[in-house]
């Protein structure tokens, strides 16, 4: 048995100081105090936060590379900073052979790497987003080659819900059980979102694009999100609220609780001594993050003021939960996979603990 003892231990719905057991890659037990005797082998937390494994379910890269360049490299930078279930990502601003290549070349991945991937387009609209070039129409020839390429891998799908032919793509989505539809880069209003259960970086590259009449508040993607009482929805938590300001997360947690998804949209990951956590493109457009979702948690809490528990859903329980794994992972709770993460409030990370291994060593 591992014992990791001395540690702030964020469950589910509370926070104690105590330990957790570990055995054969599963928590065995967690309880406050220390073990009744001394265990043979056993990492002291030194009274530092002990949360679960981050599931990131839109990550585009890491150690300044994407998951399209060098997936190996991308993924133990997150790793190593406490995501232990991630999404690769794979985003519109690429051509259709680019796409079509990245989307093998993550299938191609194992089974116990990744989660599955992220298709952020190439459906979008647009006008709704960075470098938006080489976004396409809806047609079935390409939505039927990137299944193809996706092996059966693909979980989360974004495209825009008013572009013609979405109803088409919609049916062929809902007939595969494994994909879950995601609106993203947007336009579209409440009446746009059937069929639909994620939506993509809520606030961010969605409607209304301005506010035409100044006397009302115009309606759009954003207000039919909170409004509607089924959607989970993605959302960056950036160190300066720059993706969305501290006023708009306290009121995207308040109306949508556990729900609401906390997701790096990392291109990258911080190098040791570079400032903040924001990424801009060739253009000067802000263009995804420099986040890891550890970090995202941190800064959630830290904007919102809301407790640990709830901030640490965000970035494990409740993507678990949309992917259909939380009886398995998502928490620190006896019976799940021992994915754990010792880290600071600032979410610098001291260990990672992957299915019962420890894996701080691994480079990334
Ligand atoms: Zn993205």
């Amino acid at each position: 048995m591992l014992y990791v003892v001395n540690g702030r231990i964020v469950a589910e719905n509370e926070i104690f100081d105590g330990f957790i057991g570990i055995e054969n890659g599963i928590i065995a037990e967690m309880a406050p105090g220390f073990p009744a005797f001394m265990p043979e082998e056993s990492i002291d937390a030194e009274g530092r936060l002990v949360v679960p494994g981050f599931i990131d379910i839109h990550c585009h890269g890491g150690g300044g590379r994407l998951f399209s360049q060098d997936p190996g490299v991308a993924l133990r930078a997150h790793r190593t900073r406490g995501t232990l279930g991630i999404l690769p990502t794979i985003g519109y601003n690429m051509t259709m052979p680019e796409f079509l290549l990245a989307v093998s070349g993550i299938a191609s991945m194992e089974e116990n790497e990744i989660l599955g991937i992220n298709c952020e387009g190439p459906f979008i609209n647009q006008e709704y987003g960075a470098d938006t070039r080489y976004a396409s129409d809806i047609e079935q020839g390409i939505y039927e080659d990137i299944y193809s390429a996706g092996k059966g891998r693909i979980r989360i799908w974004t495209f825009s819900p008013e572009l013609e032919g979405a109803d088409e793509f919609k049916a062929f989505l809902a007939s595969k059980e494994e994909i879950i539809p995601c609106a993203g880069h947007t336009g579209c209003k409440a009446d746009k979102l059937g069929g639909i259960r994620l939506v993509c970086h809520l606030f961010d590259a969605m409607g209304p694009k301005s506010r035409e009449c100044a006397a009302i508040h115009e309606n759009g993607t954003a207000e039919a999100v909170l409004a509607d009482g089924n959607l989970y929805a993605e959302i960056i938590a950036d160190s300066n609220g720059v993706h969305v300001p501290r006023e708009l997360l306290v009121i995207a947690y308040k109306i949508m609780g556990d729900r609401l998804i906390l997701i790096s949209d990392a291109v990258s990951t911080p190098e040791a001594g570079v400032e903040g956590d924001l990424n801009y493109n060739e253009a000067g457009e802000l263009s995804g993050s420099l986040l890891s979702v550890g970090r995202a948690v941190a800064n959630m809490k830290r904007h919102t003021g809301i407790g640990w528990s709830g901030a640490v859903r965000m970035g494990s329980l409740n993507p678990a939960r949309l992917l259909g794994i939380d009886s398995k992972t998502g928490s620190i709770k006896p019976g799940k996979k021992a994915d754990i993460v010792i880290m600071d409030e600032e979410a610098n990370v001291y260990e990672v603990i992957s299915g019962g291994r420890r894996i701080t060593d691994e480079k990334g």
